[in-house]
């Protein structure tokens, strides 16, 4: 699978039973569809985080394709507080996210501070976007 971003080929991580495609040229991230619920399971506002997703209606950002099936990417904003824009396949397949984006999620999960799913997401990821 190639990264909807920049073509360079993903490299499949395993984080806890969840499979994430990494791109190591962009620093971007694809979920399967699904796989942002498992790994927010143990989030304290999960479900508030998954019903906070909404259409993008401004639509400024261009779009990119889903690595699956090739359809164009809806731009969804995602998150109570602070928000941020995901790509998402419209037959749900996955999520994209940008540098940062992973991380920025996870952030807004607040898990407990020795959680590790979201020690391993910071490692890997890196810096959220300021
Ligand atoms: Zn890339
Ligand atoms: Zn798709």
């Amino acid at each position: 699978m190639n990264c909807p971003a920049c073509s360079y080929p993903l490299v499949v991580l395993e984080i806890h039973d969840v499979e994430v495609d990494h791109c190591t040229s962009c620093g971007g991230v694809w979920l399967d569809g699904g796989e942002l619920e498992v790994l927010l399971e143990n989030a304290t506002n999960s479900h508030e985080l998954m019903a906070s997703l909404a259409e993008d209606v401004e639509g400024k950002e261009e779009r990119i394709r889903c690595p699956i099936c090739s359809k164009k990417l809806d731009k969804v904003l995602y998150g109570v507080e602070r928000r941020v824009l995901l790509d998402i396949c419209p037959r749900n397949d996955g999520l994209w996210f940008d540098r940062g984006e992973l991380r920025y999620v996870m952030e807004m999960g607040h898990f407990p501070t020795d959680n590790r799913v979201y020690e391993l997401i910071s490692d890997i990821f890196g810096k959220s976007p300021p």
